[in-house]
């Protein structure tokens, strides 16, 4: 199955032989796997009087509908709601099956059987946070292991990565779809990687312990724990001479984020190195990464891997996909997933420069690309700046903006009401770490001059702190990941625009796994 020319040739192919193979697999995936054994979309295309046969071209590929978070949110009469999510399949569907039967000819029913058991019975979990519900788990056959490792080790090769290279992993050590994406690429590129936890695991001084035992070629970590834990090797006075890259995911990471963290590498005595960036969502099961690129240069963007999963960006208003290299939301569709599938899956997250199929400028490899910064709908908040009505604030905008400053080190945005009472206006409270010994009364007017260009609404207050503080107003070493925008309005949980994809970082992760492993996948057998 996996020996297909969409497989074998994923980064070389031009855009149309690359979208008629992509609407092949797809429309095999949809009537082989999906339609049979998802409870979910078995029912909703009997529902919408959708089969596979619909997808003639990827263009059809918006006939189906979209899977948006509150489809996999329990609901009182439906107390586990993901589990219809999660391919079941049946017995006598596979048995009947003319290449099942060929396969038993050949190898046994013995080795049929456990081909089955390692494409369908679920092993594995990473898990949405849980912030606003429950969290959300999304399992993992053996076949869905083997697609992270190979999406993975891909990532490795687009970052540039070396085989004799040695990775420290800074992700937090949780369920959660970075960790086990560096470690399970990790393990399939040959790499040597050492995986710390993060900061709650083995604290700031753990990592500066692995930091000066393995002098690492690249750190695999959340920007904002990378920048803390560089920042105190600076103020410790370590060295970090052999690191090359940083390769960074879980969070955005603005140009500023980019330029302070090299700017750190060069104190530690690391010379010039790469900062690259990646996305995940926990539904997505997979994680794309940018490649290399000269830093007076735009970055490559993402790449994404046309034979596992197809990206559309669409007008979130409309839902009509937009024309290549049009902003819009990302729509996820995986072409080879089992365990938990969505189909169509809406992320809430913006790209502003779209999908381009151009060959990256940089690389040459010919894949599908997101170009351009990417934003969460979950981070637009709505502040009651006076007590008429709401006002719309694009935090993303203002993440971008802060690590820009270049006098500034780590920041965390408080939102909270006057006087703590919840009936008057909401307050907006910059907390900073001043760098490089500037003017504060500057830099307080630099600042509110950044604020009402950027956003037209000045914080209410811009407080100083040290570096000590900072790091315990944001929470490192005691969250699993630092607060930079901390809410604390009575019901914040309520007050995003709309719920969005999740990078899968909790602060208290709360996981049933009652959803793996039993149900019919127990039992399987072939019967012909
Ligand atoms: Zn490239």
């Amino acid at each position: 199955m996996r020996s297909t020319l969409l497989t074998n040739q994923w980064h070389r192919l031009p855009r149309e032989e690359t979208r008629r193979l992509q609407a092949k697999k797809l429309k095999r995936y949809l009537r082989d796997v999906v339609i049979p054994f998802s409870a979910h979309y078995r029912r909703l295309f009997k529902a919408e009087g959708l089969e596979a046969d619909v997808i003639r071209s990827l263009d059809d590929l918006q006939r189906l509908p979209f899977t948006s978070k509150s489809d996999l949110l329990n609901t009182p009469d439906n107390p586990e709601r993901a589990r219809e999510f999660i391919l079941i399949p049946d017995q006598q569907v596979l048995g009947r099956r003319p290449s099942t039967i060929l396969r038993v000819l050949l190898s046994g029913r013995e080795s049929v059987r456990r081909q089955f058991s390692s494409e369908f019975r679920p092993i594995f979990l990473t898990s949405t946070t849980g912030r606003s519900a429950d969290p959300i788990p999304f399992l993992f056959t053996a076949h869905d292991l083997d697609n992270l490792s190979v999406a993975g080790k891909r990532l490795f090769e687009i970052c540039g990565a070396q085989p004799e290279f040695r990775v420290l992993n800074m992700f937090p050590y949780a369920p959660h779809l970075a960790f086990w994406l560096a470690h399970y690429g990790g393990m399939a590129f040959g790499v040597f990687v050492a995986s710390t936890g993060g900061g709650k695991v083995m604290g700031t001084e753990g990592q500066l312990r692995f930091l000066r035992k393995i002098k690492p070629e690249v750190i695999n970590g959340m920007p904002t724990f990378v920048y803390h834990v560089l920042h105190q090797a600076v103020e410790t006075g370590d060295r970090c001479e052999n690191l090359r890259r940083i390769v960074l995911g879980g969070e955005k990471v603005p140009e500023g984020m980019r330029r302070k963290l090299r700017s750190l590498a060069r104190e530690l005595g690391a010379g010039d190195i790469e900062v690259i960036s990646t996305y995940d969502f926990t539904e997505g099961k997979i994680a794309w990464g940018e490649c290399p690129f000269p830093h007076d240069q735009p970055s490559g963007g993402y790449h994404l891997y046309p034979d596992l999963g197809i990206m559309e960006v669409i007008d979130p208003a409309s839902g009509e996909v937009v024309p290549d290299g049009h902003p819009g939301e990302l729509v996820f569709t995986p072409l080879d997933g089992r365990g938990t599938v969505v189909l169509r899956y809406r992320t809430g997250d913006f790209i502003d420069g779209g999908l381009i199929w151009e060959a990256c400028p940089h690389c040459g490899r010919r894949v599908p690309r997101l170009l351009g910064n990417i934003s969460r709908s979950s981070e637009f908040k709505t502040m009651q700046l006076d007590k008429i009505k709401g006002t719309l604030v694009d935090f993303n905008q203002l993440e971008h903006l802060l690590d820009d400053v270049e006098h500034i080190g780590a920041w965390q945005l408080e939102l909270r009401k006057h006087n703590d009472d919840p009936l008057e206006v909401d307050e907006l409270i910059l907390h900073v770490q001043q760098r490089n010994g500037m003017d504060e009364q500057k830099l307080v007017r630099d600042l509110r001059a950044r604020f009402i260009a950027q956003i037209e609404i000045q914080p209410n207050r811009i407080i100083f702190h040290d570096a000590d503080k900072l790091r315990q107003l944001q929470g490192v070493g005691t969250q699993l990941k630092e607060q930079k925008i901390v809410d604390h309005r009575p019901d914040a949980t309520k007050r995003s625009v709309a719920p969005s994809a999740d990078r899968g970082f909790a602060d208290e992760p709360n996981i049933s796994t009652t959803a793996a492993g039993d149900g019919p996948v127990e039992e399987l057998e072939v019967s012909i």
